[in-house]
């Protein structure tokens, strides 16, 4: 595994690779089987696997929540190194950003503005802007998006569109626990005990249950910021315990 920390090292390397197909996976790190499966999915799918660490200022809502945001090099490093990916991206703010901030990804449309985009204000623009400039700088054939952020993925599939950018988006099937809890870096801030607690919620979104009573449900354990259905899908969002965790099930 080689690692590159400069996008100009990256830019190089990338000239170079001229008749292999690349798949990339951006992550935040704190890396669980979630980011695996992606990883997994590119290394069968593609000759070169790259995956970018960077947790990205620009798409958090709350700065205690950027500040807190687990970094785990050294371990995420061990899960790559056993994977075998052939390149890790650790990109540095004031390389991806020479711009300062100044520019922004936006989308204006219903399906942005609802849930996530409703409830943490300036989330999208700040990770479709991340998501452009990795793209561009990647330039994969191939890059796998986790169905645990549905809105994320979607937008990012629109987004590509939008721009005529080349990079197939690859949507990946949610990973979770034995309880059935998606996989997520917020899972760690909760005890064993509301990791079982929490079951009920993945079990509820995907029962044939009208929203409302799904909420009056929930309500009862934690405190419930939406529940939604689009298109034949529930979507979610609870804070248990200070810890905001979103979901979503096919129904
Ligand atoms: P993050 O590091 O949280 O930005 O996530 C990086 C990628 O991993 C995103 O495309 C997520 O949707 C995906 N991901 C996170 N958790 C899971 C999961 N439990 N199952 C599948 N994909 C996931």
């Amino acid at each position: 595994m080689i690692i590159v920390e400069s996008i100009a090292k990256w830019m190089e390397i990338r000239k170079n690779i001229k008749h292999q197909s690349i798949g990339f996976i951006p992550t935040m790190g704190n890396l669980h089987l979630g980011h695996s499966s992606l990883i997994e999915k590119s290394i069968i799918d593609n000759d070169i696997t790259i995956v970018s660490i960077y947790i990205n200022p620009a798409q958090f809502d709350d700065q205690n929540d950027f500040i807190n945001y687990p970094k785990t090099l050294n371990d995420d490093l061990e899960i790559l190194r056993k994977l075998k990916i052939d390149y890790l991206f650790l990109p540095i703010t004031k390389d991806i950003y020479p711009d300062e901030f100044s520019f922004r990804i936006l989308n204006d449309s219903n399906y942005s503005r609802i849930m996530e985009g409703e409830a943490r204000k300036g989330h999208f623009s700040g990770m479709l802007t991340i998501v452009m400039k990795l793209l561009n700088i990647v330039k994969a054939d191939n890059a796998y998006f986790g169905e645990k952020d549905y809105q994320q993925l979607r937008l990012v599939e629109l987004m590509t569109k939008a721009f005529f950018i080349d990079t197939i988006i690859v949507p990946c099937k949610t990973i979770r626990n034995e309880y059935g809890v998606a996989m997520s870096s917020r899972n760690n801030r909760l005890s064993g005990e509301e990791l079982k607690k929490i079951s009920i919620f993945p079990k509820l979104l995907g029962s044939n249950l009208p929203d409302d009573i799904i909420i009056s449900e929930l309500e009862k354990e934690f405190i419930v910021d939406y529940i939604k259905t689009i298109d034949n899908r529930r979507f979610g969002a609870i804070i248990v315990n200070n810890v905001r965790l979103i979901d979503n099930m096919e129904i």
